[in-house]
């Protein structure tokens, strides 16, 4: 789950009070609360158009907000007054529904008021500000007609240099990495305000005066992105003024866990079981490892080192893959196979209604290195398909490299992928979430949930006999869960215990038997977030222990399908929050 609201912005009055009651009908408690969640998030909309527009919301796309004193008061001023109003709810005498969104409203209040004063990632994150990128956004937005997206653009980019001038005052000794990070961005964003705007702006129908100003806009955004990139670079970088440690420390870890993870665990029991798990994990690939071994290498001796025995079968198992240009046929060929295993073994009930569409991946979101995505309609937009992206191989990609990739990607972990993706993890989670429409869980909807649901997905239908309980689907569903086991794991020792880039390269090289590059590049992504990571594993063992509970509790009469479809009812709240409502 990103965190939205480190980018509040603000040019707007201070927002008006919550929901008040009419004096005719006393309405009930739950049409009271519906009105409230209307007004704050029209209100938190006003205070963050680019959240807003993130969201879909376009009705505040022209406003850029600058970051300075006065809008960080505007905000928790925001924040004081919806956690007053908060107060006159009673969360028992709302529906189960209304009864999660107030308890994830709360928690995000709280979580923005301890961002603001505790956090405070708007001095040392300077990353934090960029002008350029929402410009793209609205750029390459299929909302409104070009002119008036442009008009939106031209209204932001007026404010440009005093948004930065605020951006430069904010920050007080911020990281190294993130500094490096805001430069890369920032350089970005000015590349955005370059030769394709110009172009639209020559094919659009704006005025000849309008043309005019927004070019004069354009070149007073593009000057001052450009000063705080050799701000940064130059100022902050070079004269030794950027010296925070990328590494928050344990008490705002533990603190940023409990609000963004919103775990029945603490940050610490979720580092024991982890470990925990990692050695379970471990000890159920030594095995299988061992059984396969005269499969695949007969008659050669079994390596002393238990480790070095599972990465070499591993590398067996991965010679079998699809071609380069059989990518997308496989992937799209195991959707109705999956669909088919899970109606047959009655794990949940699928919409037919609702087909996935599996489709190459828009040439606008490629590049990001993520071999296959859902994209789900956002909550203003529900009506929309959804897509399984799934990303061809780079034609400039060589033999070497493509190689690498469908590897990693093998027959084995490509199905895995799928199940996590597509039936019945993400895709199959939001058809349920949209069933039952909060625009709180959309919105804020809750990252451990819905990642963790992807991964008990696996599980699930590797324990329903998926594959045909073969040892080398298993394995390698080993080493794919390993991975967001030492996510989780690495997260704590780098923020919290110093750990450092070879201690990590050597741990998740060895133990999770991740190739060099991916090792490095999972460091490179935990200096610059923290607690996200964790996610994975957590939402995981939590849905994984839930489940168990409850089929303890119900012995006999337990129903795997029944389970499944009554967690996903509830929509995309915290585990804890669902497991209390299952109770
Ligand atoms: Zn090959
Ligand atoms: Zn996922």
């Amino acid at each position: 789950m990103k965190l939205r609201y480190l980018l509040l912005l603000g040019l707007l009055p201070a927002c008006t009070s919550p929901a008040t009651t009419t004096r005719t009908a006393a309405p009930t408690a739950d049409a009271r609360f519906d009105r409230f969640k209307n007004n704050l998030l029209l209100d938190l909309w006003r205070l963050n158009p680019d959240f807003a527009l993130s969201q879909g919301f376009h009705k505040y796309d022209s406003l850029l907000v600058v970051p300075d004193a006065s809008q960080r008061a505007r905000e928790a001023a925001f924040v004081a007054t919806k956690e007053r109003a908060l107060t006159g709810f009673a969360p028992d005498s709302l529906s189960a529904g209304n009864q999660t969104d107030y308890r994830i409203l709360k928690n995000e209040l709280t979580a923005q008021r301890w961002r603001a004063d505790t956090l405070h990632e708007w001095q040392w994150n300077p990353a934090t500000y960029n002008v350029g990128a929402t410009a793209g956004d609205l750029l390459n937005g299929r909302h409104y007609p070009l002119a008036r997206r442009l008009r939106h653009i031209s209204g932001r980019l007026a404010l440009a240099p005093a948004y930065y001038a605020a951006a430069r005052a904010n920050l007080d000794n911020p990281t190294p990495e993130h500094t490096q990070l805001g430069i890369e961005q920032n350089e970005g964003g000015l590349a955005v305000l370059g030769a394709a705007l110009a172009d639209s702006v020559r094919k659009s129908s704006l005025s000849g005066s309008e043309q005019t100003l927004l070019t004069q806009r354009v070149t007073g955004a593009r000057a001052a992105i450009a000063g705080y990139v050799s701000y940064l670079r130059r100022d902050v970088l070079a004269a030794g003024r950027a010296r925070r440690s990328f590494r928050i420390g344990r008490a705002l870890f533990d603190r940023k866990f409990a609000l963004e993870i919103q775990s029945g665990y603490s940050a610490g029991q979720v580092f024991g079981l982890a470990q925990r798990h990692k050695r379970d994990l471990l000890l159920d690939m030594s095995r299988r490892a061992r059984r396969l071994w005269p499969r695949y290498r007969a008659g050669q001796p079994l390596p002393a080192d238990t480790l070095v025995l599972i990465r070499q079968v591993i590398d067996e198992l991965t010679l079998k893959h699809p071609s380069r240009a059989g990518f997308m046929a496989a992937i799209k060929a195991q959707i109705p196979v999956l669909s088919r295993f899970v109606d047959a073994h009655q794990l949940l009930t699928q919409d037919p209604s609702k087909p996935l569409v599996v489709r190459e991946t828009p040439l606008y979101m490629r590049g990001s290195g993520a071999g296959a995505s859902v994209s789900a309609p956002g909550p203003y937009d529900k009506a929309a398909d959804t897509y399984y992206n799934v990303e061809p191989l780079p034609a400039a990609w060589s033999a070497a490299r493509a190689e690498s990739y469908l590897r990693e990607y093998n027959d084995y972990t490509l199905q895995i992928l799928n199940i996590h993706e597509a039936i019945p993890g993400h895709y199959t989670q939001l058809v349920y979430a949209n069933r039952s429409p909060s625009l709180v869980k959309s919105v804020f909807g809750n990252g451990a949930m819905i990642e963790g649901w992807a991964v008990f997905s696996e599980k699930l239908l590797l324990d329903a006999g998926y594959g045909n309980n073969s040892d080398e689907l298993w394995l390698l569903w080993d080493k794919w869960n390993l991975r967001s086991t030492l996510n989780a794991i690495a997260d704590q020792l780098i923020q919290t215990q110093g750990a450092s880039e070879a201690d990590i390269v050597a741990l998740l090289t060895r133990e999770g038997f991740q190739e060099e590059a991916e090792a490095r590049g999972k460091w490179h992504r935990a200096t610059l977030s923290q607690v996200q990571l964790s996610s994975y594993f957590t939402g995981y063992s939590e849905i994984t222990a839930l489940r168990d509970e409850i089929r303890r509790r119900e012995g006999a009469k337990f129903s795997i399908k029944q389970f499944n479809e009554q967690f996903l009812s509830y929509g995309s709240a915290p585990v804890p929050y669902i497991a209390r409502l299952m109770r």
